[in-house]
């Protein structure tokens, strides 16, 4: 199959929005990371998602609608909690977990007997879900286990020849995907998956909070998780990973006694100074390592890296979305100094 690079003007998106509408797959830029979009209804477009993914069947789809408004179209059921945090977070990088209805398959909610409902900022995805009048299941649109996209030219590496086209958007903004949360109750909110909209901004809303553990703790084989996506390594490039929890003086006292070629440090903007050998930098704060840390850990990958010393973000506001793909590429290897 030969993929289309689609620009972001009315005829391109028009073009886009058809394909979606005939079943097929196309790369979509987003506010938080390129998704993979096809026609949520269409168990045979969601089934091509899977494959050109190579993503596990039991790991459901976020669907992406234009208002929220259409929730009501394809849930059993929206709370009240829910309502208050669209009205406050929506459009934007919110994926609320909510019993769905048979308009959505069961190929799409991977076998569970909800979705999660997301309405993108971004124009480009804004405006597709409009013109195809079709509700979207977006997964990030990378080889499942790798980085996720940030740009056009990272979905066209890892889905050329596999899906139609790649509409390219630019780079993305936030970086890392989409908050994901369920309820506990009408009240209570809880993380299956750290983006940039907090906790603390959560609790503006709601009287609870609670962070899953499994955002920060490794899945046993055969636990039960309320979101599938935690069991699975995530976010991988193909250097080794390994996280360092350390002042930068104590880092790069560290990784200097690590020799071997093709060894790295990805470190906060700023502390290159400190470190004798090769790194990179992925921002000064948790924002800008959000919106940074995929791109130079594919970056590091096209450098040859084998082994990569990251230096750990501390893991609250945004922050604890970063160290959450970074304690996953690294396989929950951390090293405290
Ligand atoms: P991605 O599609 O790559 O953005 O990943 C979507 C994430 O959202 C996965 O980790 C899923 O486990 C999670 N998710 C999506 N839908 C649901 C759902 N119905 N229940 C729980 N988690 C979900
Ligand atoms: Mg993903």
């Amino acid at each position: 199959m030969n993929t289309l690079l689609l620009k972001n003007n009315e005829e391109d998106l028009k073009k886009a929005a058809d394909m979606i509408r005939s079943g097929q797959v196309v790369g979509i830029p987003t506010e938080t990371v390129y998704g993979l979009g096809a026609d949520a209804s269409n168990e045979n477009a969601v089934r091509e998602i899977f494959s050109a993914k190579g993503r596990p069947s039991d790991n459901p789809l976020i669907v992406h609608l234009a208002d929220f408004s259409q929730a009501a179209e394809y849930t059993a059921y929206i709370p009240e909690i829910a309502k208050r945090l669209a009205e406050k977070f929506c459009p934007g990088a919110l994926t609320m977990v909510m019993p769905k209805n048979n308009k959505i398959p069961m190929v799409t909610s991977g076998g569970l007997d909800t979705v999660g409902i997301r309405i993108p900022s971004h124009p480009v995805m804004h405006r597709i879900i409009e013109l195809s009048g079709c509700p979207i299941a977006a997964p990030s649109a990378n080889i499942s286990g790798y980085p996720s996209p940030t740009s056009a030219s990272h979905v066209m590496n890892d889905m050329s020849g596999k899906i139609s086209a790649v509409v390219d958007g630019g780079n993305s903004e936030y970086g890392v995907e989409s908050t994901v949360i369920s309820f506990d109750d009408e009240n209570t909110a809880r993380i299956l998956r750290p983006g940039c909209i907090t906790r603390d901004m959560l609790l503006e809303v709601c009287d609870e909070v609670i962070i899953d553990r499994a955002i920060l703790n490794e899945v046993a084989a055969g636990e039960k998780v309320s979101s599938p996506g935690m069991k699975y390594k995530h976010y991988s490039p193909r250097a080794d990973i390994i996280m360092v929890e350390a002042s930068v003086q104590k880092f790069a006292e560290y990784v200097s006694l690590c020799d071997g070629e093709n060894i790295y440090s990805l470190v906060y903007t700023g502390d290159e100074k400190y470190l004798s050998h090769r790194c990179f930098t992925y921002g000064a704060d948790s924002s800008e390592q959000a919106h940074l840390l995929f791109r130079r850990l594919r970056e590091l990958d096209e450098m040859g890296a084998e082994r990569v010393y990251v230096r750990a973000p501390s893991p609250d506001g945004v922050g604890l979305a970063v160290y959450n793909r970074l304690i996953r590429a690294a396989g929950f290897e951390v090293i405290k100094l």
